[in-house]
């Protein structure tokens, strides 16, 4: 696919970071187009309880739970006075069975007691709620309620760091020096994008040969780098 591709940036090399970000991040759009979560959900509430389930789990997977778990629970009243067994039961398969379930009903009951049964749309509101951390909060505020957000999950971290964007594995600080970096307008696409190609082609094991960007990746140019030459090898 990528052999096929003109090289990235030929007359430009030291591009500032931000010049950097925002053209990697048109190339790479160019092949997900339609990146977005891939969540299947109808409301906040549901994307909420969807997103949690996500934890150490897929989107596929959650995908197959959530349709039974929503009939059965479609809002968080119903969801607070789940039984907590008969919950276990229903997003086993997510993993962390136990954990998401307590989190589920806790949260639940927290949107009923403090937020009249909806789901807040500031961030402050959202960390405050029970299983609730900084990469679900950014998915409600983008996804729920199409507000500006950044999304970082393992696959942003990966993609990030092997490009050079940023030196940290850590989420938090990920988070606001991508902020920084990206237009605030983008953020959201930043994140579906950078997830999409972490899930495609930039895995832990990359596919460095299909990818877009690899011209001007730091990763890839260190590890091409690296290589043995003919005349070391004979
Ligand atoms: S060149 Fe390789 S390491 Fe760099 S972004 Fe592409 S797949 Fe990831």
């Amino acid at each position: 696919m990528a052999s096929t591709r003109p090289p990235l940036f030929p007359d430009k090399i030291d591009l500032e970071v931000k010049d950097f970000a925002q053209i990697t991040l048109e190339v790479l759009a160019g092949d997900y187009p339609d990146a977005t979560t891939e969540l299947i959900f109808k409301n906040p509430y549901e994307l909420l309880v969807a997103t949690i389930l996500s934890a150490q789990s897929t989107d596929k997977r959650v995908n197959q739970v959530t349709p039974k778990l929503f009939k059965q629970f479609p809002s968080p009243d119903t969801l607070a006075t789940a039984n907590l067994l008969h919950l276990q039961m229903l997003i086993r398969s997510t993993g962390c069975f136990r954990v998401k379930s307590r989190s589920l009903i806790q949260m639940a009951s927290a949107l009923v007691n403090n937020h009249a049964g909806e789901v807040p749309a500031t961030i402050k509101s959202l960390l405050e709620l029970p299983g609730v951390g900084r990469k679900t909060a950014n998915v409600l505020l983008t996804h729920g309620f199409s507000r500006p957000g950044f999304p970082v999950d393992r696959h942003v971290l990966r993609v990030c760091n092997r490009l050079a964007l940023i030196k940290t594995m850590d989420a938090t600080n990920a988070e606001f020096e991508l902020k920084n970096i990206f237009r605030r307008s983008e953020w959201a696409h930043a994140s579906d994008v950078l997830i999409q190609h972490g899930r495609k082609i930039c895995k832990t094991r990359p596919g460095c040969d299909d990818c877009c960007i690899r011209e001007r990746c730091k990763y890839a140019l260190q590890r091409a780098s690296e290589q043995p030459t003919k005349r070391q090898t004979t």
